[in-house]
């Protein structure tokens, strides 16, 4: 992070050496290199903030075979960002034209059987094949296809592959309860997720990975592992399980940084309130900053009054409700208009993280990042890395 750069306003600087090494981190945790499963890194909204690119060259350049994302456009993006590594995309709508994903060579998952027959047309008119991964709701009832449907589905995936539409190359589901080690819904998801593998074994399909872990499971819960691992939150440095153990103790550091210039300095007496309906009364002589974020940059209002931020090495609070494009912060005296405002950061120089920020708006880390970094942010951002590669 350097904080000596020109910005104008407010800044996002996302250190994508640090995303390489927390992926490297992460496959050394699984081992992937030897004979643990391979490594997916999610990329999807953005990078979770991040930027879509950096992120992925960033995780590509760490050990991550597979990038995931939700959105066609965003797997075709990185095809034309000219990643040429294997990549899935697990979100489309009814009537999805699939071939231009099949043609790009990115691998397509299928839901339904309706979600499967668009697949089929999309590799007639790509005129190759689809590689497919079958998704098994297995609990958490979000996408998949429900246990008393998926023989149907399997039945239907076996006869298009040996028509040659399709290849199965992964079965795959997704944990409800993973930031929660010990949750028994893990159990009955893993339970279930073997039963469903059973029966594509019996119809004869041969998935090349089986896939269930998030950062949770990957990092948490070992017997989620199979043959590859989808890594999330953890790759951009933030613990996916606060409550059970903290990044810096997972070997991962937080890429992003926040910060923003003082738009104007004062001085504030007791009594003097602060900001919309007046909610927070000073109580003894401070000095405050205006700062150039508010919740039109993807600042939480839930951070009105909880959250702290960082300035001339010392933190301070928000003072009062987070406005639209500003908000208010105590600031240490010496502070004019002009300095430097940390929001949050990667936690090692004092100033807050996006965990922490989390933690004062009701929320989790991922919501914070993704947020500020992403449509609802308007602050620049910008990627900085140990030897320019990456950016
Ligand atoms: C977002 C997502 C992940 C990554 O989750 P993290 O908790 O960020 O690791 C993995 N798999 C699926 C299906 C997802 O939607």
């Amino acid at each position: 992070m350097s904080s000596h750069e020109e910005y104008r306003r407010a800044e996002i600087v996302v250190d994508l050496s640090v995303i390489q090494r927390n992926v490297e981190n992460l496959c050394d945790a699984v081992a992937a290199s030897t004979d643990g499963p391979a490594v997916m890194v999610v990329v999807k909204a953005d990078g979770y903030g991040h930027g879509l690119f950096g992120s992925a060259r960033a995780a590509r350049a760490g050990g991550a075979t597979w990038l995931g994302v939700a959105d066609r456009d965003e797997a075709l993006d990185l095809r034309g960002d000219g990643d040429t590594g294997r990549i899935l995309a697990w979100l489309a709508m009814p009537g999805e034209d699939f071939a231009p994903l099949i043609e790009a060579d990115v691998d397509v998952a299928a839901y339904s059987i309706e979600q499967l027959g668009e697949i089929v047309e999309g590799a007639k008119a790509a005129g190759r094949q689809a590689r497919v991964h079958l998704k098994v709701d297995t609990g958490l009832s979000r996408g998949g296809a429900p246990l008393q449907a998926w023989p149907a589905l399997i039945t239907a995936a076996r006869t298009a592959e040996v028509d040659g539409h399709v290849k199965v190359a992964g079965i795959w589901s997704h944990l409800a309860c993973a930031d929660q080690p010990e949750h028994e819904a893990n159990d009955e998801q893993e339970a279930n997720f073997e039963a469903a593998l059973a029966v594509a074994e019996k119809a004869g399909l041969e998935p090349e990975v089986r896939h269930l872990a998030n950062s949770a499971a990957a990092l948490l819960r070992p017997s989620a592992w199979y043959d590859l691992v989808r890594f999330g939150i953890a790759a951009y440095g933030l613990s996916p399980a606060p409550a059970v153990i903290p990044a810096d103790e997972l070997g991962i550091v937080p890429a992003m940084t926040v910060h923003a210039r003082a738009a104007l300095t004062k001085d504030l007496a007791p009594g003097d309130a602060v900001s919309y309906g007046h909610t927070f009364t000073v109580d003894q002589p401070m000095r405050v900053a205006l700062v150039p974020l508010g919740y039109g940059d993807g600042i939480p209002r839930h951070a009105s009054s909880t959250a702290q931020v960082f300035a001339r090495g010392r933190r301070g609070r928000l003072l009062g409700t987070v406005c639209m494009d500003q908000v208010v912060v105590e600031v240490p005296r010496g502070t004019v208009a002009g300095d430097e405002v940390v929001m949050f950061g990667p936690g090692t120089g004092g100033e807050p993280t996006a965990q922490e920020w989390a933690e004062w708006c009701g929320t989790i880390s991922y919501e914070i990042v993704t947020r500020i970094g992403g449509n609802a942010g308007r602050a620049e951002r910008r990627w900085t890395d140990d030897d320019g590669s990456l950016v």
